[in-house]
């Protein structure tokens, strides 16, 4: 992993780096925004990951806040949230039709499932809630009303950090680039609740060649060409995606196949995943970005860059971090090995 290392411990500030700020309801250079899913009583939790989005980023950009919620959101939800932000924001309730089971699902089997997986210990093996989340994240949640508007969309969670000044805008970056997925941690599955996903996956490409492209990053996901797969996957807690990704033909159908398969309830497949294998199979290594001077903390696991980076950006993380910092575990191998995944040769560059 030398020349990874390297990589990642290059140091050098973004090169891109472009101050610019953005009023609140001053037309964007993307129509973007942050959207964050969550439940009434998450606001404490979410005011904190607000806090750090508005001090590290979005008090100079402003992007607008969309909040999903299956419950309508209390009054209370909208003033702890609406107070962190100058920027506008969106309350949204979900369809039930997005939060409930589609009819080819046999339901007694679903919860037979359940059970059998929370005997066997799989986190979150048990909760009912659990999957309806996992399938509204990984192919319903840009198709609620509010989200039309936009083209760009950055997830965020209750909970989470974000310890270094963002001195760039993300959104602009990406669509001058024609980056499609941006991602900060990757991460192995806890093979448990994916089982049978990569089967799936299989079976879709052999009905669906025509949608592959010619040259992808499947590396990162199988390295035996397609037999297996090895569990990498972004954790998609933190996101950034260009929409129309999911909105064009090769995500819709490898959707809605997945969804046919039954595995968001028979199993536990998660929306990140399903995002990650996606992004392999349809995108190129140059339309994904890895955002490695940025840093992010989710339970359990962070991002930390060194170097420049760190001191001029004001971080406050610890990239030494043996228990916290991924990209020091085994765990993290995932994004090492991103950043081996060959670039794509010349003749074969879609972006
Ligand atoms: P983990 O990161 O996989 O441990 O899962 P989280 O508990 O963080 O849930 C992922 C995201 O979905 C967070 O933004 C939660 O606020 C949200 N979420 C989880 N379950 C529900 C639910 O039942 N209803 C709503 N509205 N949001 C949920
Ligand atoms: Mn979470």
């Amino acid at each position: 992993y030398d020349s990874a290392v390297k990589y990642i411990n290059r140091g050098s500030l973004e090169p891109f780096t472009r101050k610019v700020s953005y009023k609140p309801g001053d037309p964007k250079p993307v129509n973007a925004c942050i959207v964050v899913l969550a439940r009434n009583h998450d606001w404490r939790a979410l005011r904190e990951s607000m806090k750090q989005m508005e001090d590290r980023f979005n008090h100079r950009y402003n992007y607008p806040y969309v909040f999903l919620n299956n419950d309508p959101f209390t009054d209370e939800f909208k003033n702890m949230t609406r107070s962190m932000t100058s920027a506008d924001v969106h309350y949204g309730q979900i369809p039930v039709e997005h939060w409930s089971y589609p009819e080819h699902i046999d339901q007694e089997k679903a919860k037979e499932q359940r059970k059998k997986m929370h005997e066997k210990g799989v986190m979150y093996g048990e909760s009912e809630s659990y999957r309806h989340m996992c399938r509204f994240e990984s192919g319903l949640f840009f198709k609620h009303e509010i989200m039309q508007q936009f083209d760009f969309y950055w997830r965020l969670e209750p909970g989470v950090q974000y310890l270094c000044d963002i001195n760039f805008d993300p959104f602009l970056y990406m669509k001058e680039r024609k980056i499609k997925y941006g991602w900060i941690i990757g991460i192995y599955e806890l093979m448990d609740t994916v089982p049978t996903l990569w089967d799936s996956v299989k079976k879709f490409v052999k009905t669906h060649p025509d949608l592959i492209p010619e040259h992808n990053s499947m590396w990162w996901v199988s390295r035996d060409n397609g037999t297996t797969y090895n569990g990498c996957h972004f954790w998609s807690n933190f996101e950034i995606a260009d929409l129309s990704f999911y909105r064009g033909e090769q995500y819709t159908k490898f959707f809605e196949f997945l969804d046919r398969e039954g595995g968001f309830f028979y199993e536990r497949w998660g929306d990140a995943p399903v995002h990650s294998i996606a992004a392999a199979l349809f995108l190129q290594k140059e339309e994904v970005h890895w955002f490695d001077t940025w840093a992010y903390y989710h339970p359990g696991w962070q991002h930390c860059p060194r170097g420049d980076a760190w001191i001029q950006n004001r971080c406050t993380c610890d990239p030494d971090d043996r228990d916290k910092t991924i990209t020091n575990a085994d765990w993290g191998k995932c994004s090492h090995e991103w950043a081996l995944l060959p670039d794509t040769p010349l003749e074969y560059r879609k972006a």
